[in-house]
């Protein structure tokens, strides 16, 4: 027999007819058939099984909808992760240029003695803080689960890795592969920020924000002055009717004009919001967090309440303590030379496992 569309058509229609008459119909007193039933069973289970899912809800049916909107900005990411990287080195170098050509020379000829010494030890220790964990953040390596067979406990399986994912791990879409205590995938510094570099990438946002912010208030006065300058060389350019006339600005001088206002506006443009981020991940720090678990624990606090339950995050273990461990700070000195002074310690703990508050007694988890 041949099997036109069309008659495949007519037999679906007819079998859904017959089972909404089945429905319809008392269980008991079913006029349809045996095979009929087993049948419309079998198709509906077939139907079923391409999309039924007990954990779908309105976040699966819009991540759904995004999915093209993810997966173009993930290709993006990929595809221009170094043009990023090179467009920030190519800015933070051009506002260096700024300082030591245009600011530098003023405040050395105008400033005191004590100001100056101010300036050049405040300004070098931030320079080399900015470089040393920019540097460290994007040639670390943010920390891979293994890929061996291991005893290492876990908590789920990763689909694309097809290995075990120990607490904290996430897989990066961009990286392809799975992270430890995975926090997101910094285009700035074409790297994923994870158990091993996350203290360099907090510590990069921190020391550039100082130094955007150290930037603005020292060259505030200047941009005003620059600002001035060229407002009145513009008006004067605009008003040729007027009987007063400011001579025209020299080529020098604008120039220095337009690289104080260059300066300003995008230092302190970066110190807004490269600050607001830097505070966001200091307050996460402080619960002891990573920005994927901030989205996960709210959905499990909301859950859990349902229940009449409230939810823990068992790797909080206190304010000080979570600063402490995320730095690395062991004893009072370390709070010199592993915080104020650029070091390569490694983070405590090895991102597979979280036992950490057993072996010492003051970070016990809240
Ligand atoms: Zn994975
Ligand atoms: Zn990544």
């Amino acid at each position: 027999m041949r099997l036109c569309p069309t008659f495949l058509l007519q037999r679906w229609l007819w079998l859904c007819v017959c089972a909404r008459q089945w429905h319809c119909s008392n269980g008991n007193n079913c006029r349809l058939p045996l095979c009929v039933r087993q049948i419309w069973a079998y198709l509906r289970l077939m139907v079923d099984s391409l999309y039924y899912n007990t954990l779908t809800n309105s976040d699966v049916v819009m991540d759904s909808l995004m999915e093209p909107i993810f997966w173009m900005v993930d290709l993006l990411t990929r595809r221009f992760g170094a043009v990023f990287v090179c467009l920030l080195v190519i800015l933070t170098t051009s506002i260096l240029l700024v300082v030591y050509v245009v600011m530098l020379p003023l405040i050395i000829n105008t400033y005191s003695a004590s100001w100056i010494a101010w300036h050049m030890s405040y300004g070098h220790w931030n320079l080399v803080m900015i470089v040393f964990h920019y540097y460290k953040a994007t040639n670390t390596g943010p920390g891979y689960p293994p890929t061996m067979k291991n005893s290492i406990p876990f908590v789920s399986m990763c689909k694309k890795c097809i290995i075990p994912k120990p607490a904290r791990t996430h897989h990066c879409a961009i990286c392809n592969t799975c992270i430890l205590k995975m926090d997101h995938h910094c285009p700035w510094l074409n790297n994923c920020v994870g158990h091993f570099n996350q203290r360099y990438f907090f510590c990069f946002c921190v020391s550039m924000t100082l130094g955007c912010v150290y930037c603005s208030i020292s060259g505030r006065n200047l941009f005003l002055d620059a600002y001035s300058a060229i407002e009145v060389h513009t008006n004067s350019l605009r008003e040729t009717w007027s009987t007063y006339q400011t001579p025209p600005l020299m080529f020098r001088d604008k120039m220095f004009h337009t690289s104080i206002i260059y300066m300003w506006v995008l230092t302190s443009v970066v110190a807004v919001a490269l600050g607001g981020l830097t505070i966001w991940h200091a307050v996460l720090i402080s619960r002891g967090e990573t920005s994927i678990e901030r989205h996960l624990n709210n959905k499990e606090t909301k859950r859990m309440r349902k229940c009449g339950k409230v939810y823990k995050n068992s790797f909080n273990y206190g304010r000080l303590n979570n600063w402490k461990v995320f730095l690395g700070v062991e004893k009072k000195s370390h709070w010199l030379t592993r915080v104020l002074l650029p070091s390569g310690h490694v983070p405590i703990g090895n991102g597979l496992t979280w036992d950490i508050y057993p072996f010492r007694k003051d970070m016990m988890p809240v």
